[in-house]
């Protein structure tokens, strides 16, 4: 893995689950701004969630969202269908096309909120078998989604899990031979609630950050339960965090997931094999992603440095992550046999 510069070679990363804000957000980010934070964290394909405004619950949103990210976005994008009780015949059409469907238990808003059972049922039954059906599911309904998961076999995947008792729900659940797949975030993994009161709104998404305890357990489960780790990444302005009576939870990430698990590499926290199957195997195999040929990013394991090192290209410009000390700097990453990355530079990137 190491070349003759000690430098490591490592696949292109796949983050499954970052917001990219169109349509509707695109004073937040937009399809250039966050593939371009993309490719400068080593990233090289992107899954786009679908709570957007308007949110992509129909195969006419997704196509026109879906053209526009293949056009403006300097990596690969898929992007997620949501799934809607107001929008149910979408799903037959939808699930011909999207890469997967990202269903709301919890803590959303609007069209894209879905609860009752029945409903859960019909979508779990509507939604292609072969295609993952991803699920925000907090607390009680992790249970409800490992129960959706054994009633109508299917393949269900809990985003970032963040609490002791969900991640040993899915321990139990996998170890019953059921098709449920996790990924967890950089944020859940590295901060702390006590990081949620210094850093206010800007420490504050959903799920909320968690006790010391949850913490430690998701790190017990790092190379076990946990599939994947997957940004998160939900841009808002400053302004918006910092001057609105009701800050809209959500942080960037895109920029700081791989330098925070080379530390945690770096520290002996995880394996350099596992971080490539966290960031990278497991991703494009649970989401069935295409495969890259001639690509991958070239990283210093050796660079201390204090995050961030370049200026931030998600538009929103900041990081929960700034100050942090990190070791592990992306030096260059090739897409398709083409350097789009130099020492911080996204060469096609143009602000
Ligand atoms: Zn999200």
């Amino acid at each position: 893995m190491k070349n003759k510069t000690s430098l490591m070679v490592l696949p292109g990363i796949a983050d499954v689950h970052v917001h990219l804000r169109v349509p509707g957000g695109e004073h937040k980010e937009n399809y250039h701004t966050g593939s371009a934070a993309a490719l400068a964290g080593g990233i090289t394909t992107l899954m786009g969630m679908p709570n957007t405004a308007p949110p992509i619950i129909t195969m006419e949103t997704w196509q026109t969202a879906q053209k526009k990210a293949n056009n403006e976005s300097l990596c690969d994008v898929a992007l997620f269908a949501g799934a809607s009780i107001t929008c149910m015949g979408e799903l037959p059409e939808l699930g011909r096309h999207a890469i997967a469907l990202k269903l709301y238990m919890d803590l959303t808003y609007g069209e894209l909120r879905v609860d009752g059972l029945d409903n859960l049922a019909r979508i779990a039954q509507l939604w292609p078998r072969e295609k993952v059906l991803a699920l925000h599911a907090e607390g009680d309904s992790v249970k409800t989604g490992i129960d959706l998961a054994a009633k109508y076999h299917r393949r269900v995947h809990f985003c970032h899990i963040s609490r002791k008792e969900e991640i040993e729900w899915i321990s139990d659940a996998k170890k019953q031979g059921l098709s449920v797949t996790c990924e967890v975030t950089p944020h859940h993994l590295f901060l702390n609630e006590g990081d949620a009161k210094c850093l206010g709104s800007l420490g504050d998404m959903r799920p909320r950050l968690a006790k010391q305890s949850d913490v430690d357990a998701l790190w017990e489960h790092i190379n076990s339960t946990i599939d994947c780790v997957a940004s998160d990444h939900a841009p808002h302005t400053l302004a918006e965090k910092q001057n609105s009576e009701n800050p809209p939870p959500g942080v960037p990430g895109l920029e700081s997931t791989l330098p925070l698990l080379l530390t945690a590499a770096a520290e002996g926290r995880l394996s350099y094999e596992r971080l490539i199957i966290l960031l990278a195997v497991n991703p494009r195999r649970i989401y069935g992603l295409p495969e890259q040929p001639d690509t991958w990013v070239e990283v210093d394991p050796q660079a201390s440095y204090i995050f961030p090192d370049h200026e931030l290209y998600t538009k929103c410009g900041w990081s929960p992550f700034s100050g942090f000390p990190v070791k592990g700097r992306i030096r260059k990453v090739v897409l398709r046999g083409k350097e789009v990355v130099k020492d911080g530079i996204v060469h096609q990137y143009i602000r």
